[in-house]
């Protein structure tokens, strides 16, 4: 089959790699119809993350027809179409018995790694580097789907598959970044990024009952997307300063909530910026890290900061003192898909959201490489990508109808 291969910084490739198998009697294989690629993707082609090797096939946002299934497996079978969380979860370790999905203490055969860098365990993710667990991921016309009576959802009848391909990732993260915000009515939250993950944020901070959405970015695409689908006040971080420009939205207070969708590559203005890209280049620090900075200066007393950018190491000059003379509360971490999964495809079902409305380009699997140079740099006012592996796959393998008409 065709995958898309990881061989080093900016350099992936569409190989031709042998099939997957079914491993274990809880796996299914996946005919993959639709897959994105998404910004967490970008950390591995900059090569920010630790443990990738060349061969590895990328992609964590995928959803397709289950094609075989092992023998164990109850809730599906051949020919139902699914959306498969980006998290890989086993469903019975206190973990995942607590809802914290993400944070699985069995479905990582190398969460030994993580242990070793994090001081704890975590759970395995497709596509995402072997302290993940080195699972194939979904950037391919097949992939092998561990545990999948957990998590995993059919998708209704008529749905097509792009409504719900960002329900694998980008949307549930949006909706805890949000959730984690614990939103009273009146209230103002703030979301640094306006990506597919911050856009989500502000989405679902509004359907949470946000009174006021601030979207901060440079890219006036996504500015304009973030007003016009999220009814968000937008700031461009390049040309005000952001935490004054915010309390002055705000009567002097700050907003209530501030998350952070944009994460370890956050680019910075001034010295400050210049501070971190040296940093970061001499690897002093692993993280850049001047969008958080600005989250804990503009954030009001006794608000919440909701990180899920991704953060992978250790980060210098970061405002301890603040989040604690200022009482803030902390939230961090991978999305706990499982958790929000079932909630938000009704919502998709009973149109009250449509996340499907940020994606900007639809394009060939074998078109992956010089997709993610556009989306690395934002090129063609790209937003979201979403991939077709079975566009140009042989007329051996025909295509669910969903997937041909994308
Ligand atoms: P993206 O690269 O498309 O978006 C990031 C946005 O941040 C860009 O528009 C960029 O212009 C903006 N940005 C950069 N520096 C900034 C600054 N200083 N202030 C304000 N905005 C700034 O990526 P995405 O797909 O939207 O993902 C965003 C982050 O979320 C990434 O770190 C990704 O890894 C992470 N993510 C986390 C989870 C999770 O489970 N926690 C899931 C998916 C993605
Ligand atoms: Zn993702």
């Amino acid at each position: 089959m065709r995958a898309v291969c990881w061989h080093g910084k900016h350099d992936v490739r569409v190989d031709e790699v042998a099939d997957p198998q079914i491993v274990s009697k809880g796996d299914v294989i996946v005919k993959v119809a639709l897959t994105c690629i998404c910004g967490s993707d970008l950390h591995l082609y900059n090569g920010y993350v630790p443990t990738m090797k060349k061969g590895d096939i990328m992609g964590h946002e995928f959803v397709g027809e289950i094609v075989e299934t092992g023998s164990g497996v109850s809730r599906f079978h051949v020919g139902d179409r699914v959306i498969v969380p980006f998290p890989i979860s086993c469903g019975v370790c206190w973990y995942c018995k607590h809802e914290l999905w993400s944070l699985c203490d069995n479905s990582n055969p190398n969460s030994w790694m993580l242990e070793h860098l994090y001081g704890d365990t975590g759970g395995g993710i497709f596509g995402y580097s072997h302290m993940y667990g080195g699972f194939s991921g979904g950037q391919a016309e097949y992939v092998r789907v561990p545990f999948a009576d957990v998590g995993l959802e059919k998708i209704p009848d008529g749905i097509p598959y792009e409504q719900v391909v960002l329900l694998t990732d980008i949307c549930p993260t949006g909706y805890q970044a949000a959730d984690n915000c614990n939103i009273s009515p009146g209230d103002t939250v703030a979301v640094w990024g306006c990506g597919p993950v911050g856009l989500m944020a502000m989405m679902s901070a509004r359907h949470l009952g946000a009174e006021r959405v601030i979207g901060i970015d440079r890219f006036p695409e996504r500015l304009q997307m973030a007003h016009s689908q999220c009814r968000a006040e937008v700031l461009n971080y390049e040309e005000v300063d952001v935490a004054e420009a915010l309390q002055n939205m705000t009567g002097g207070r700050g907003p209530d909530s501030c998350i952070d969708a944009v994460g370890l590559e956050a680019v910075g203005t001034g010295i400050e910026g210049i501070y971190d890209s040296v940093k970061q280049t001499l690897r002093l620090e692993t993280d850049r890290t001047s969008a958080l900075r600005q989250l804990t200066k503009a954030c009001r007393k006794g608000g919440t900061l909701s990180i899920v950018g991704v953060y992978s190491g250790f980060i210098d000059n970061f405002p301890m003192g603040a989040i604690f003379a200022k009482g803030l509360t902390l939230h961090a971490g991978q999305a706990h898909v499982h958790k929000y999964l079932p909630h938000l495809l009704k919502l998709v079902e009973e149109q009250q959201l449509n996340p499907s409305s940020i994606i900007t380009h639809r394009l060939p699997l074998d078109q992956a490489p010089g997709a993610y140079k556009t989306f690395l740099n934002k090129q063609d006012a790209c937003i979201k990508i979403v991939l077709n592996p079975q566009e140009s796959a042989s007329a051996a393998r025909p295509g669910p109808e969903e997937a041909r008409a994308v």
